[in-house]
Formats: C-alpha cells, structure tokens, sequence
C-alpha cells in the first residue's frame, strides 16, 4: 500500500464541495442535494444523519461514483473523482472503495469465502492470493468458522459481517456503508458499527455512513446532520473514551 504518503495538511480521504444533485423524473425536478459540503478524515469514522429522503444514499452514490453530481466537487485522496471517464471512475469503484449496504446484498447461492472471493476474482487476483485474503478478512470479522455457510444459513449480523469482509477484501481506502445498521436489532447494530471502529485501527481504512440511529451516531467521529438535502450541522466526539471491544 502506497501509505505514509500523506503530505502535510493533507489529512482529508474525502473533500466534498457545494455538491448538488438534481434529478429530472417526468417532467418533475427533484433537488435531492443543494450545495452540499464536507470532509472525511483519515481513519476517522464520518457519520451523515437524517431521516429518510434526505439525500444521503444520494451522496454515497456520488463518492462511489455509481452516478454524477449536477454541479460540485467531489476529492479523493486529492483527486477530482467527478472528471473521471467511465472506465477510470469503474476501476475506482472496484479497488479504492468498499461498498456495504443495508440489506447486505449477498448473492445467496454462494457461502460466505465465495461472496468476499469473488471481488477478488474481478479485481483480478491469484487463487492463491485471493485465499489468503479471504481467510484473512473472514478472520478480522470474526468469521473463520462460518466461512462455508451460505447466507441463509447465517443471521443478519453474520451476514452483514460478511459484506464487510467483502468490503475490506481489495485494501480500499475508504468504506462506504449506507445505513449498515438498518436491518439490525440494536444491539446487533452497536456490534457493527464497533466492528467498524476496530477495523480503522487494524486495517487504516476510514469509514463514512448514513444512519437516522442516535445510538449509532454516538459512535461516530464526527456526524452530519443532513435536511433535506443541506448539511444543517455538525457534531465531533470531543473525548472519545476507548469503547469495549464487542
Ligand atoms: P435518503 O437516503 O436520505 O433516504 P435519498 O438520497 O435516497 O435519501 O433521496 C433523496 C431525495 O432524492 C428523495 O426525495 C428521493 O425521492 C429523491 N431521489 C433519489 N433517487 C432518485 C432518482 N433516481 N430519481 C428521482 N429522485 C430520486
Ligand atoms: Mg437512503
């Protein structure tokens, strides 16, 4: 990994600048982002927090790059990422960002090493690399013993689990999980979301995600409040106390 290459003041994975999204659906104009902006810092968890239609899916979509901004900018790492062609924003996607999505999308025929394996095959890794990595990231999850069940056979929070494994299997830089707790009991969503924190200290990745759980929230460096499509506020966790492991 090309770390340890952060410049001075160059701290931000994300910066995200007077970001508007408008979407045009029968002649009707919807404004789901109106000049939006802020930062993720590295291997910081950054939380946007609204109720629903606020526009945070919007946002993620537009990191991701899986659509464009009407207006704005989007950095990664430094890089405008909205200029990119198709093909460079798709290569992007695949290995410099993780995607986690509230109902885990795993394609249910496939056990658990085969859903985190196959990001790796399209990535275009070795079978014995590809291995190695699965068992690695099944294990920072702690699923080493589930590693053959298909997803019905796991529970929300296991399966979960597992796309979050998948997420971290290619070393992205950035995680990007749309309300990963949405389906989850409580308790089960806390064990998430610390999951989350132990992986930006093992792994060094930085994690942005959406949620309407104050609970959740309180786990967060920093949170957004989104409303309606402007950013109305901002929270840090002044003295963050270690938190118990899950
Ligand atoms: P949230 O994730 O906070 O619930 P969304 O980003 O999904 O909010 O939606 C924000 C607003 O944009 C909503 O009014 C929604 O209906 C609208 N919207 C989202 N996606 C589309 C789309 N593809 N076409 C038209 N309107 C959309
Ligand atoms: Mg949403």
């Amino acid at each position: 990994m090309a770390d340890g290459s952060e410049s001075a003041g160059q701290n931000s994975v994300l910066e995200v600048r007077d970001v508007v999204k408008t979407y045009v659906r029968g002649g009707l104009v919807v404004e789901a982002l109106k000049g939006v902006s802020w930062t993720a810092e590295r291997q910081r968890m950054t939380l946007l927090r609204g109720r629903s239609g606020s526009g945070k899916t919007t946002m993620l979509n537009l990191i991701a790059g899986l659509d464009r901004p009407t207006s704005g900018s989007i950095r990664f790492e430094g890089r405008e990422t909205t200029s990119l062609a198709d093909a460079e924003l798709t290569r992007f996607r695949r290995q410099e960002i993780g995607l986690v999505f509230q109902t885990f999308a795993l394609l249910p025929t496939y056990s658990a090493f085969e859903n985190v394996d196959l990001v790796l095959r399209i990535a275009g890794v070795d079978a014995v690399s590809r291995e190695a990595r699965v068992r690695e990231v099944l294990g920072l999850v702690g699923l080493e013993k589930r590693m053959h069940h298909r997803p019905f056979e796991l529970s929300g929070g296991e399966q979960q689990r597992v796309a979050i494994a998948r997420a971290l299997a290619t070393r992205p830089h950035l995680i990007l999980a749309d309300e990963p707790t949405g389906e989850l009991d409580s308790a089960t969503g806390l064990g998430i979301v610390r999951l989350f924190r132990q992986l930006m200290e093992d792994e060094g990745v930085t994690i942005c995600l959406t949620t309407h759980d104050s609970a959740v929230a309180a786990l967060a460096d920093v949170a957004y409040e989104i409303v309606d499509g402007h950013i109305a506020g901002q929270t840090s966790a002044a003295a963050r106390v270690s938190l118990p492991s899950a």
